[in-house]
């Protein structure tokens, strides 16, 4: 089964719609980061109103907790969750890199100390998919070594063939009607990453991630492995950008043929008091909006937007109020869905290099009254 259909290309830009086992996805989609089965702060109503269709849950989280056959007895993830849309789960290979000396790689899978009671795991590429396959995902991805910045070539290239072989064995795992993406990896060079790229394509996937980027590389050089790769790519299978990023980074991928995104930013920056408005970011904690009667954005048109007024919204966040995080993450959720509907309209009428031009004038990025930076990721 072909699982994207391309609508319409502007340039290498491309509007086009994801076919699911829980309905079609328009892309180019961003997919907010459900960890645990449940988007921080906000409900899966919320999200379905707002124009949500597919969400991100994470195989490590729900592997160590409630555990994949308890999710798999409760009917999926989709039941157990009461969320009516599409799933992607990331296989959980970058929380396990990220362990650091609690995992070890082997050729045959990763074995590593669970966050949350030390226990200790094994892994194999065939179990991720199994985990994956319980869960329910829509949408699965193989298990991938992600390389930490910087890396010696020697080590990523040795990874990369690693990666591949688990790749491999992740599309013989592969066992439902799921759709199983393959993801390319090589750190940040780019003969390495064209390799993992070219490699993948032999075992014909459902689709193609990019996966290894924001562990701290200059964006430059992230946008560089992008492009060596984003060119190999077969133009009628999606394309989707790992854990990336903020508003100027979706726009720039998409100019660059990338179809699905998904990222902590607007959910973790909505906890923190960080709100996105048409221009960059306020944050909410500063004084100056304690007597501000205007909503977040004035063009904005989200529920929190319509009723509540900065100097609300800035004492409920300063008082630490539950409702806080809510409010906070039903505008920033809402920012980036409309964000997505307008990078849509303007590929389906042709005009996307425009709104690249306007969003680049006017997008100032980081926070727009404030120095101090919010961390990434
Ligand atoms: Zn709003």
């Amino acid at each position: 089964m072909k699982a994207l259909t391309v609508a319409r290309a502007d340039g290498q830009a491309r509007l086009a719609t994801l076919q699911t086992g829980h309905g079609l996805v328009e892309t180019p989609v961003f997919m907010p980061v459900g960890t645990q089965g449940t988007v921080k702060a906000i409900l899966h109503r919320d999200l379905t109103e707002m124009g949500v269709r597919m969400v991100l849950a994470n195989a490590y989280h729900l592997y160590l907790r409630p555990g994949d056959a308890l999710i798999r007895d409760m009917g999926g993830i989709q039941r157990f969750a009461g969320w009516d849309g599409a799933v992607l789960t990331d296989s959980g290979g970058y929380q396990i890199f990220s362990l650091g000396v609690l995992r070890k790689i082997q050729e045959e899978g990763v074995t590593f100390q669970s966050h949350i009671d030390g226990s200790k795991h094994f892994l194999s590429p065939e179990r991720i998919v199994e985990v994956q396959e319980h869960i329910g995902a829509d949408v699965c991805m193989c298990l991938d070594e992600c390389v930490p910045y910087p890396s010696s070539y020697e080590y990523t290239s040795g990874s990369v063939d690693l990666t591949t072989r688990w790749a491999t064995r992740c599309r013989t795992a592969k066992n439902g009607s799921s759709l199983l993406f393959g993801i390319v990896q090589g750190g940040m060079y780019a003969d390495l990453r064209l390799r993992s790229a070219r490699d993948l394509l032999e075992l014909d996937f459902d689709g193609y991630a990019l996966g290894g980027f924001s562990v701290g590389e200059p964006k430059g050089v992230m946008w560089e492995m992008v492009d060596a790769v984003m060119g190999h790519l077969p133009w009628d299978k999606p394309r989707y950008l790992m854990g990336l990023g903020f508003p100027e980074d979706i726009v720039e991928g998409v100019r660059k043929g990338v179809d699905m995104f998904d990222c902590v930013i607007p959910t973790r920056h909505a906890r923190n008091g960080s709100l996105f408005t048409g221009t960059g970011r306020i944050n909410i904690k500063h004084a100056r909006y304690g007597r501000d009667e205007r909503p977040i954005d004035e063009d904005c048109g989200c529920s929190t937007c319509a009723r509540f007024s900065r100097a609300y919204l800035r004492h409920l966040f300063v008082a630490r109020e539950l409702s806080s995080y809510y409010l906070n993450t039903v505008h920033n959720l809402f920012f980036y869905t409309k964000l997505m509907e307008e990078i849509r309209a303007a590929i389906r009428g042709g005009r996307f290099e425009q709104f690249y031009r306007d969003f680049t004038l006017k997008w100032k990025g980081g926070e727009l009254h404030n120095g101090s930076s919010v961390c990434n990721g």
